[in-house]
């Protein structure tokens, strides 16, 4: 099945009320670029704000609680970050793996909470530098991939990050991607079928507008998950526009 690009901009820790401007540029940037499924996930302070802000972009959360609800300080559910108007959840980013020590168990769980009042999800999982240069990455990867898939993929994207590459400029060799992106398709098919030929595989780590377009011609690259690059129109509108123009 082919689908469209999926072009995610992941804000992280950054962005107040008027970074709105931004997020309004992108928007009539995707309205322009219809064939690009564009989305933003910032803080969850914007969510709200954002989704009564922009008309054609999707709109979700960087991370959720597994649970519905309960004694859990601080933390967030999937229904609480869907009613501020979260279409999705990113799950497993390798910055919550790190600062909050999640599992591969925790990050399933998270994934499976979104995913039963039918929030989408883009599950994150890449390996370390010092796992790239074992020349393991892709056993290593397909592993932790296989031990947060959820139980369904209904609404799922992945999203290949090599830790290496994020924020650092460094990108990996185009063949080292579609030699990853081919091995996690068959963690994808094995555990759903003919099904998991449709889970998009995004890729992230240092994607920017003047190396897009190589990244996402690469076979079973759906699209990109996208940190700096996306704070703002000037940077993440190349990279939709490259997204635009593959065939
Ligand atoms: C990310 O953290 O998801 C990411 C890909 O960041 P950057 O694009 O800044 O490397």
């Amino acid at each position: 099945m082919s689908q469209r690009y999926y072009i995610v901009g992941n804000w992280k820790m950054n962005g107040l009320r008027s970074a709105m401007t931004e997020a309004r540029a992108i928007d009539r940037a995707a309205q322009r670029l219809p064939k690009v499924e564009v989305a933003i996930a910032p803080p969850a302070t914007l969510i709200a704000t954002m989704r009564e802000g922009v008309t054609h972009i999707g709109v979700g959360a960087q991370n959720c609680h597994m649970a519905e609800k309960g004694a859990h300080t601080g933390d967030l559910s999937a229904q609480m970050l869907r009613e501020a108007g979260a279409d999705f959840v990113i799950v497993g980013h390798s910055e919550r793996r790190a600062d909050h020590h999640e599992t591969d168990a925790d990050v399933k769980a998270k994934a499976e909470a979104a995913q039963s009042i039918d929030m989408g999800v883009i599950l994150c999982c890449g390996e370390s530098e010092a796992e790239r240069d074992s020349g393991e990455a892709e056993e290593i990867v397909a592993r932790q991939l296989a031990a947060s898939l959820p139980d369904g993929c209904q609404r799922l994207s992945v999203a290949y990050e090599p830790i290496w590459a994020i924020g650092t400029g460094r990108v990996p060799q185009v063949s080292d991607v579609a030699a990853m992106h081919r091995r996690l398709r068959t963690v994808l098919t094995d555990k759903y079928g003919d099904a998991g030929a449709d889970v998009r595989i995004l890729y992230g780590g240092s994607v920017k507008g003047d190396n897009a377009a190589e990244l996402l011609a690469v076979p079973d690259v759906g699209g990109a998950l996208v940190g700096g690059a996306s704070l703002t129109a000037d940077g993440f509108v190349p990279i939709i526009a490259a997204a635009a123009e593959q065939d």
